[in-house]
């Protein structure tokens, strides 16, 4: 039997891959214009990162991680270790493992890259995924907050997504936190026997969680559970002051955004900001992106304390978003060997037009003119070249644009045929018919 492809990890072949490179280059242009730096930490890292920051309470560790058994453990390696299910964590321990926080107070960084949680699999959703995120370290302040998110609207608008709008919450600090948390678990505990059995033990862990269940009947419930927002708003710490400071900055630049009370996200780590982008064009699954603030994460760490913001980003469901498709480019130029005494001389020309970077194809399959033509055309080439002995003796040849320009007589020498070919507008109507 033929193999394929594991359960939920997907492959991206050769037609799509022009949009994954559009998303890729939009994210280092606009993240890269705000001064965010790519970062590539490793995709397998020590389990206990994971357990450490996205929490050992969550969905994310306690079911859906690819952990591993590490055969050289004997030889002191830690025991187990975990395909990153998330980006933030690898980015923070690279960030206190290398003490970056000794070269300037400030750090932007970007990553992108796969992703892997061992989820049921589902329309859009896959066990191998891919992010790009980004992570500003050392700005305690709301300006950061307001700023990231003023980013995200820049690269989202620009890679199509419509209807574009922000949900706004605050977990506050585990001071100001603590009072509502008390009040939440006094509302959920006499609902204990009917809430489902992954929020019974949420609720002894951390009751915000159950506001993020996706039960229908636990749904219902939480809709009229009283949330930390009140308790956060009185924060002595200045949580109050910081969520009222990022509502304005937003207001200021424009960004459109609800308040949401509910919101808490899926991960431990959170504390203040919290937030998600979705599209008025979804329906109920309307969340494009989410991220918030993880101020105490660095210090976890073993890092001097450093506040932080992040978010991430799922490529495939942005993919999802676009409907246009980005049509697939087919060579410059296409050699044609008329006759097998040229070939080696139109291998040499072929060599040197590739090495100055001209997209040039060149047929070795033997076959007629006529069918070496029509693989040229087929395979979108926008010029044909065609090289016999005649040609190589005379040292001048005849360009012939496939796509209605006007055909050329050129030298055969690198640099003139490379700048006939640039000279011209590919499919332009032919000036001199
Ligand atoms: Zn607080
Ligand atoms: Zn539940």
């Amino acid at each position: 039997m033929a193999l394929q492809a594991v359960k939920g990890m997907n492959d991206v072949l050769p037609d799509e891959v022009a949009r994954w490179h559009r998303v890729e280059a939009l994210a280092r242009e606009v993240f890269g214009a705000h001064g965010y730096r790519e970062i590539r930490p490793p995709l397998l890292e020590v389990t206990e990162l994971f357990e450490r920051s996205v929490g050992d309470t969550t969905d994310i560790v306690q079911k859906e991680m690819y952990t591993f058994e590490n055969r050289s453990a004997e030889r002191g390696d830690a025991k187990r270790l975990t395909l990153r299910p998330e980006g933030t964590a690898g980015v923070v321990r690279a960030y206190v493992e290398h003490k970056m926080w000794g070269q300037s107070d400030e750090h932007r960084f970007y990553y992108l890259g796969p992703m892997f949680r061992h989820e049921r699999p589902q329309k859009g959703r896959f066990r191998q995924f891919h992010q790009v995120g980004c992570e500003a370290l050392g700005m305690p302040g709301p300006g950061i907050d307001v700023e990231m998110l003023s980013m995200l609207q820049q690269f989202l608008t620009a890679a199509g997504v419509g209807g574009l709008y922000f949900q706004l919450n605050t977990l506050g600090c585990p001071t100001c936190r603590a009072a509502g948390l008390a009040a939440l678990k006094a509302y959920f505990e006499p609902h204990r026997a009917a809430l489902c059995a992954d929020c019974q033990r949420r609720l002894d862990q951390n009751a915000l969680r159950v506001l993020d269940c996706k039960v229908e009947a636990d749904q219902a419930l939480a809709r009229g559970a009283p949330t930390v927002l009140s308790s956060v708003l009185a924060c002595t710490q200045g949580c109050g002051d910081h969520y009222r400071a990022v509502r304005a900055g937003l207001d200021a630049l424009k960004v459109p955004f609800q308040e949401n009370p509910l919101l808490v996200r899926g991960l431990d780590y959170y504390t203040r900001t919290v937030f998600e982008a979705c599209s008025s064009e979804l329906g109920s699954q309307s969340a494009v992106t989410g991220g918030g603030r993880y101020d105490r994460l660095v210090e976890e760490f073993g890092g001097q304390p450093t506040p932080a913001i992040g978010f991430a980003l799922g490529v495939e469901r942005l993919l999802m978003l676009q409907k246009d498709v980005v049509s697939a480019r087919g060579p410059e130029l296409s050699v044609v060997v008329a006759e097998e005494s040229a070939r080696s001389s139109a291998m040499v020309l072929v060599q040197g037009l590739r090495a100055r970077g001209t997209w040039c194809d060149l047929d070795h399959s033997g076959k007629s003119v006529k069918s070496q033509m029509r693989r040229a055309d087929k395979a979108g080439s926008t010029w044909v070249l065609v090289l016999g002995g005649l040609e190589m003796q005379a040292g001048k040849a005849t360009l012939k644009n496939l796509r209605g320009g006007a055909s050329k007589d050129v030298a055969l020498e690198i640099d003139h045929i490379q700048a006939v070919i640039r000279s011209a507008t590919p499919g332009a109507p032919s000036a001199n018919p």
